[in-house]
């Protein structure tokens, strides 16, 4: 058993109010039920961070930490950033203090029993545990298809994600310093947590339904951050404009071979044949360099994330 064993389980909330009384005092009972098991230390909490939500979310918070300092702690963000920097700022506060992390939502829409499973891989020496939903009965069937949808779109555009894994997961001390060292500004934590590498292994659990409350992830936010997570990982669609600019380019080259035949064959309007060649070879021209200058901003793009270009994990050196 790894004896550095201080356990936060950060949790974002937006305006949360509904759900956070009953949330706490689930996340208490497993807290104290993990330090009587001996498997976290007495140090362990669980850190609520508001998302600049506009309800009770946050004085329910101040009270749980004052009430019981010693299970509850808080982070207070200025405004509301979002789910994922609202997640990141939980991180970064409680690796100061953690040895392993555990992310869930507030609305207990993941089983909080599978923290358990979680903290026993971090002792065998597992330091990034993804919680993966074993089934997805209790989503809607739009939500489903579109969440389904963006895994497998994610996957074919070569960006590498935990299939059905959301923000439910531990991560050791050492994984969240290597997350520290991604500066990128547009955050998508799913995919960047299998960049950081580490040892890991995943833990089932099946998806609840939210506690109370509703969702804080209408459509538009649902789009704008799968917008996010492709186009933050991915150049592929930079090379689908190549690409399709050199098909182009050599049907144009077809098409003028077509167009003075044509011509010289005769019966062609006149002006048709100088038509079709500079349409096509025009837009074939012009397709091709969009995506000649798209691949040097996707060589910028991925040099103003500075990613960290590698993590150590052991050294040998005596
Ligand atoms: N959340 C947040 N900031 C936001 C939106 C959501 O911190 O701007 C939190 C929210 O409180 C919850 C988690 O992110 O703990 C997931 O949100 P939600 O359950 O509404 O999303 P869904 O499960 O419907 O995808
Ligand atoms: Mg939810």
């Amino acid at each position: 058993m790894n004896p550095n064993n201080t356990l936060y389980i950060v949790v974002p909330c937006y305006k949360e109010q509904e759900v956070l009384p009953e949330t706490s005092k689930r996340l208490r009972e497993k807290i104290l039920a993990l330090r009587a098991a001996g498997k976290i230390s007495d140090k362990s909490r669980v850190m609520f961070v508001n998302d600049g939500s506009s309800d009770d979310t946050w004085p329910i918070i101040s009270r749980l930490h004052e009430q019981e300092p010693g299970v509850f702690s808080g982070v207070n963000l200025s405004r509301n950033r979002g789910h994922q920097n609202a997640l990141l700022a939980g991180l970064m506060t409680a690796v100061n203090y953690a040895d392993m992390i555990v992310s869930m939502d507030a609305d207990l829409q993941d089983d909080i029993n599978a923290v358990d499973a979680m903290v026993d891989a971090y002792h065998e020496g597992f330091e990034v545990v993804y919680g993966v939903r074993s089934k997805r009965d209790t989503d809607t069937f739009f939500k489903r298809f579109t969440a389904e949808g963006f895994y497998k779109v994610m996957k074919a555009l070569g960006v590498d994600i935990v299939f059905n894994h959301a923000d439910y997961r531990l991560m050791s001390r050492r994984a969240v310093e290597g997350l520290a060292q991604f500066s990128e500004v547009n955050l998508f934590l799913r995919g960047i947590v299998p960049q950081i590498g580490f040892k890991w292994t995943t833990v089932t659990y099946e998806r609840a339904e939210r506690f109370a409350g509703e969702s804080k992830y209408p459509l538009k936010k649902m789009l704008a951050f799968a917008a996010d997570g492709i186009t933050s990982f991915s150049v592929k669609p930079i090379r689908l404009v190549l690409s399709a600019g050199v098909v182009v380019f050599l049907v144009s080259l077809v098409m003028l071979l077509y167009a003075l035949i044509s011509k010289i064959m005769g019966g062609t309007a006149a002006g048709w044949t100088s038509l079709m060649g500079s349409i096509w070879l025009i837009g074939g021209i012009q397709l091709l360099s969009l995506g000649i200058v798209g691949e040097y901003i996707g060589k910028i793009y991925n040099e103003t994330k500075r990613r960290p270009r590698f993590i150590i994990e052991n050294v040998l050196n005596k």
